[in-house]
């Protein structure tokens, strides 16, 4: 008897503590979860901006139908290491491609910032070729490459990918980071009218969504969105701060933002080391907003390097 209670001690000294560490680490709310407006399968299509940047109604052909792409919200996601890139003769020079037996309703400029990670560059071409194609859309993959060595800017170099993609008339504007990978169908690669957080059901935060202004990642807007707030400011140089300032710009113009239900929202982010943070973040973050109307898309300054329109991406390199 007493030596049971001993043994009951022990249970209650460590492996308590030990199980309760453990629950801690495994909770799928570790990381706060934060309920958000979201947009369900059957409410998608009626929200989407229908807008093409090519004249589709020359040749009579259908719409491109987008109904089961909603209502299966089929899985995609194979490791990209072991997917290979399927009928890589559909995509057109520069990175682009529409589907050519309907009518697709949607184009959109896929901006991707980019230095020095060239694994992720090719599995993230690979992996979103395969995917984008499903969608029956009419997209185009902008790399927009840091030439420089100083700090990383990457929201000037979305401003810079925009510019571009603004010239080539594409109604809608999906910026995403190269380590990104979208996991289901269902998440269309075109804009809503409102401003959307895309990759609100990240793998590394266990699928939750860690606050509720977190616009970071991938995010999708229409063109004259991103004119009317000015597009990112270009001061945020090094790692953290100009996704929440970008998110108060949208507030500040009275945007309100959605995001996809997160069934569908589902993304997976290759592993990296972390970047370190920038310590003049939070000083930026703070008096954003006595910029927002004279730092960003209209003072945009920078020198392009070289300009090609490569097999699977149109490269824009650029000194910031
Ligand atoms: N990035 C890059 N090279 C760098 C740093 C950043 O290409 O040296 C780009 C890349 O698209 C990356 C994005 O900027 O996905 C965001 O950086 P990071 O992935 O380090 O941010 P985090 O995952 O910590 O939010
Ligand atoms: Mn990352």
């Amino acid at each position: 008897m007493r030596l049971k209670n001993q043994i009951l001690l022990q249970i209650n000294k460590y492996h308590v503590l030990y199980l309760a560490l453990f629950l801690y680490f495994i909770w799928p709310s570790r990381f706060a979860m934060v309920y958000y407006e979201n947009l369900k399968h059957d409410d998608i299509f009626d929200n989407l901006l229908k807008k093409t940047s090519r004249n589709s109604n020359i040749i009579d052909k259908i719409n491109c139908n987008y109904y089961e792409l909603f209502e299966k919200n089929q899985f995609f996601y194979k490791d990209p290491f072991s997917s290979e890139l399927l009928n890589e003769a559909e995509i057109k020079q520069g990175g682009e491609y529409w589907p050519d037996n309907c009518n697709t309703l949607f184009s959109v400029a896929i901006i991707v910032p980019y230095r020095n990670r060239a694994n992720q560059l090719k599995l993230f071409l690979r992996y979103m070729h395969n995917y984008l194609r499903k969608q029956q859309i009419h997209y185009k993959i902008f790399i927009v490459e840091q030439a420089d060595s100083k700090a990383f800017n990457r929201a000037k170099l979305f401003n810079i990918g925009a510019s571009y993609a603004l010239r080539e008339n594409f109604p809608c504007l999906i910026m995403q980071d190269v380590d990104l990978m979208p996991l289901k169908l269902g998440n269309i690669y075109a804009c809503t009218e409102r401003p959307r957080h895309m990759s609100s059901a990240l793998d590394s935060f266990r699928f939750n969504l860690p606050y509720y202004g977190l616009f970071g990642g991938a995010i999708a807007m229409t063109s004259d969105t991103f004119i009317h707030i000015n597009g990112f400011s270009n001061m945020f140089q090094g790692w953290g701060g100009e996704d929440d300032d970008i998110y108060a710009r949208l507030v500040n113009k009275k945007y309100k933002i959605i995001r996809f239900n997160p069934s569908i929202a589902q993304y997976t982010m290759l592993k990296h080391s972390k970047e370190i943070p920038s310590p003049e973040r939070y000083q930026f973050l703070r008096s954003g907003y006595l910029r927002f109307d004279t730092d960003g898309l209209n003072s945009l300054v920078f020198r392009e390097i070289g300009l090609k329109s490569l097999d699977l991406y149109t490269n824009i390199l650029v000194e910031v």
